[in-house]
Order: C-alpha cells, then sequence, then structure tokens
C-alpha cells in the first residue's frame, strides 16, 4: 500500500502547470512543466565552473557529457508529445524550448554582471575603463526571429548539386565525436558547423542521403571561396529562435557593444 508520502508526491506531480511552447522551426507545439530543484541541481552540478569554449580544447568528451545532460532535463520536463526526441529538434527550436523553460522555471529575467571593454582618455593616453556594468534583460522582451530557410544549394562540377539543411540538435553530437575522433581544434568548429548542414546530393537524377561529416568535409573541400562565401552567408542568416543579442552601452566612457548572451552553462544559474 502506498504510503500518505507516496500519495503527496503523486498529487505533486499530477497537478504540476503545464505550459505550451509554439516552436518557432517547425509548426509544432509541445506542452511542458517547470524544472523543479531535481533538474537544477542536475544542471549546476554538470557545468559547475565551466567554460564551453576551453572545455572544447582540453575535454570535449565532457561536452558531448554536458549535452547528453541537458537534453536528458528537456526531455524530462516535455509532458507532450509523449514521443519527444530533442536531438529531432531543430537547433534553432532547441534553443528556444531551453529559452521557454528558463522563462517558466525560474522567470524571464536574467541579470549580469560583466566588465567594459572600452577605453578612456587620460593624461597619460588611452587606458581600459574596466567599468563593471550591471545589466538585466527580460527574455521576454528579446525578438523572436521566425524560421528562415536554409535554401541555399551549391552547384559543382559533373551537374553535382549540394543541399543544405538547418542543422538539427543531434548534429552536435556528430560535430562533438568527429572532433574528438579527429583531434580537430576548437577554430575548426565553426567550419564543421555549416559542413554538418550538408544534408544530400544530387546526382545523375539520385538522391545521395546518409552522409557522414567525413563525406560532407570531402565535399565541402570541392567548394571554390565563393561557394564557400554563399554558404556561409545562407548559414548566417538562419536565425535562432531567439537571437539573444543585447545591447549594451557604458555610462563612464561610452562603449557600445551588441553581445551575445551568456553561455548555456551560466544560462539557468544567473
Ligand atoms: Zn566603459
Amino acid at each position: 500500500m502506498a504510503s500518505e508520502i507516496d500519495n503527496i508526491l503523486k498529487k505533486v506531480d499530477s497537478n504540476v502547470a503545464h505550459h505550451i511552447v509554439k516552436l518557432i522551426g517547425e509548426d509544432k507545439e509541445v506542452k511542458i512543466r517547470p524544472m523543479t530543484m531535481k533538474h537544477f541541481k542536475i544542471l549546476l552540478k554538470s557545468s559547475e565552473g565551466i567554460n564551453r569554449e576551453s572545455l572544447l580544447k582540453e575535454a570535449p568528451e565532457e561536452v558531448k557529457k554536458i549535452d547528453t545532460i541537458f537534453d536528458a532535463v528537456m526531455k524530462d520536463c516535455v509532458v507532450e508529445p509523449a514521443d519527444f526526441d530533442p536531438l529531432e529538434l531543430f537547433s534553432a527550436d532547441w534553443y528556444y524550448l531551453l529559452v521557454m523553460l528558463r522563462t517558466v522555471s525560474k522567470g524571464s529575467t536574467i541579470d549580469f554582471n560583466m566588465q567594459c571593454m572600452g577605453t578612456m582618455e587620460s593624461t597619460s593616453g588611452s587606458i581600459p575603463c574596466k567599468e563593471r556594468l550591471k545589466l538585466s534583460i527580460d527574455l521576454n522582451e528579446l525578438e523572436k526571429a521566425s524560421r528562415k530557410k536554409l535554401d541555399v544549394k551549391i552547384n559543382l562540377p559533373g551537374k553535382i548539386k549540394v543541399h543544405f539543411s538547418p542543422p538539427k540538435r543531434k548534429d552536435a553530437y556528430v560535430l562533438n565525436d568527429y572532433m574528438i575522433e579527429k583531434g580537430s581544434s576548437p577554430v575548426e568548429e565553426p567550419i564543421l558547423r555549416i559542413v554538418s548542414c550538408i544534408d544530400w546530393v544530387e546526382h545523375d537524377g539520385n538522391k545521395v542521403t546518409n552522409l557522414s561529416l567525413d563525406d560532407k568535409m570531402k565535399i565541402f573541400e570541392r567548394f571554390s571561396y565563393l561557394q564557400k562565401k554563399e554558404i556561409q552567408k545562407g548559414y548566417d542568416q538562419l536565425s535562432f529562435g531567439i537571437p539573444m543579442l543585447v545591447d549594451i552601452k557604458c555610462n563612464k566612457c561610452g562603449y557600445e557593444v551588441r553581445e551575445r548572451l551568456v553561455d548555456l552553462a551560466d544560462f539557468f544559474i544567473l
């Protein structure tokens, strides 16, 4: 027989508020529940004192571990659809859902500090400002960008057409595995991100799909400089659901900058 505490816990679980999130990349709705202390604990433990960029350099396998934890928490907080798989989301939708999850779990305001990167004139010349800037942003006020198609097609000699599609969450894992296997340097990551968007290749009327990242890399190496630039432009226009860009201004020195906000690891801590 269930104890009274079990009954209480069951009652709590079955009465949690649900929120509907309309995905941007796909015309689909998901129902989410707020994260609980259990989830916060898992995320905080996984990302304590971590800088993703340096981690990518020193221990890419750790990045994979953190990614897995984020995906598990997201899956746990999506109530519907029952077969929800975060890996099948477009990266843009994955990120957007994470922002919404943060909003319903912890509120939409993120407060953070940063040091001013501007300079000031003094009698001894130009000196760094280093003013401590206190910033507060409201996630609800950030502009939401609608989905833009990455419908760039690149023609290679021999009547070969290379088709691209927006990256999915699962591509992040493929990319990470590739970097571990090849011992790639993090400076190669941006180019690999673009390469991973190659979806299929058309050849003699045939559609060649299921390309490995290695295959995609070989195809990409046949691009001309201008073709690379063209696809780079297409990729840059692929806006994420919430671009997370904030305008920052220092009142002391007048320095102004548009920054991309916070690393994922800080996202639930701040
Ligand atoms: Zn300043």
